[in-house]
């Protein structure tokens, strides 16, 4: 139970959403508990380098961003335990959050443990995931150097970190599904102007074939239904998030894709004195900036909650 310690806020996941609400939950002087399951930053931190992040001239590592962001909530107390959690029930005055080390009390509770990226859904991917098939750029990228590598999608995590894995890939092919790209035209051109860069046009995963690790991509021509393997060292998919949200099943409600519903410009969710910040909703930019912002929201929503509940 934590010490048996009421928090009056407890926030769950510490990307850009949770820890903008554990700067401004600690500088309300809330007890602020943040529950982390990984390392602080979330999807930033595996993001080798932010360029749109305001403030920062020159752009900034992202596991800088995540690491500075958790110091500076620190520096107003917030508090940090790195635990996963399990389950929460947002009943009653004081709410419980389950997680594997054990339970935390919280008035009040800030849902910010954002998305992660979807699965391709082929065979072979799970089978040589950790053998070829990776989902982080930063993290994986070198083990591919001077090798060939494949990247799936179109929009701008395809671009970004296919930008980025070139610095290590011999070849990298991007494989889309159409013709056109969903990516920021920055990230197109650079794309377009990287010698190293190919796209494949038009193109269906099949299925990813190895041989102990990946040997190759199998893909279907959508316009002339041809398939054939594309020999390959390595595959990235990043084929769009899913929402981190099993957990909040029958707890707050989602929509039909597993995204925390919100009530009202104050982030409101369906269970009282819980609000949701970040990647978890539905339809928002999916940024660092807009992750943050509604983490301010959340929390100075938070602290009127609590005042108005005599706390
Ligand atoms: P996304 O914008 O949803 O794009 C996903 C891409 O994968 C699309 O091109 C989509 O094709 C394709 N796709 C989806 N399912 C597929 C499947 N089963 N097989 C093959 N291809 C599939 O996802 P994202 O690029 O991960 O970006 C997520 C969010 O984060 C976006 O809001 C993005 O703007 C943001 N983000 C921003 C930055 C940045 O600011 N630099 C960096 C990374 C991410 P279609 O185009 O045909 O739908």
């Amino acid at each position: 139970m934590a010490g048996g310690t009421i928090y009056d806020i407890v926030i769950i996941g510490a990307g850009p959403a949770g820890l903008t609400a554990a700067l401004y939950a600690a500088r309300a002087k809330r007890r602020t508990l943040v529950l982390e399951k990984a390392v602080p930053g979330g999807q930033v931190a595996i993001t080798e380098f932010i360029e749109n992040y305001p403030g920062f001239v020159d752009g900034i590592g992202g596991a800088e961003l995540g690491d500075v962001m958790k110091r500076q909530a620190e520096r107003f107390d917030a508090e940090f335990v790195f635990d996963e959690v399990t389950g929460l029930d947002p009943h009653g005055a004081v709410k419980t959050v389950h997680a594997l080390e054990g339970a935390y009390q919280g008035r009040t509770v800030i849902l910010a443990t954002g998305a992660e990226h979807r699965r391709l859904g082929v065979p072979g991917e799970e089978q040589y995931s950790g053998r070829g098939v990776s989902y982080c750029a930063t993290c994986d990228g070198a083990f591919f150097d001077g090798k060939d590598i494949v990247v799936v999608g179109g929009g701008d995590s395809a671009l970004q970190e296919g930008d980025f894995l070139t610095r290590f890939a011999r070849r990298l092919n991007i494989v889309h599904r159409r013709d056109t790209l969903r990516a920021e035209r920055i990230l197109q051109e650079r794309a377009f102007g990287n010698p190293k860069i190919s796209f494949v046009w038009n193109s269906a995963v099949e299925e990813i074939v190895g041989n102990g690790a990946v040997t190759g991509i199998k893909l279907r021509n959508l316009k002339t239904d041809q398939v054939e393997v594309l020999p390959t060292d390595a595959v990235f998919p990043f084929v769009g998030m899913v929402p981190n949200t099993d957990f909040l099943k029958g707890a707050v409600e989602l929509d039909a894709q597993g995204y925390v519903k919100v009530f009202s410009e104050k982030l409101e969710t369906s269970a009282e004195g819980v609000w949701a910040a970040g990647d978890l909703r539905p339809n928002v930019p999916r940024q660092a900036v807009t992750a943050a912002a509604d983490g301010c929201i959340a929390a100075l929503a938070a602290d009127e909650y609590l005042a108005h509940h005599g706390a």
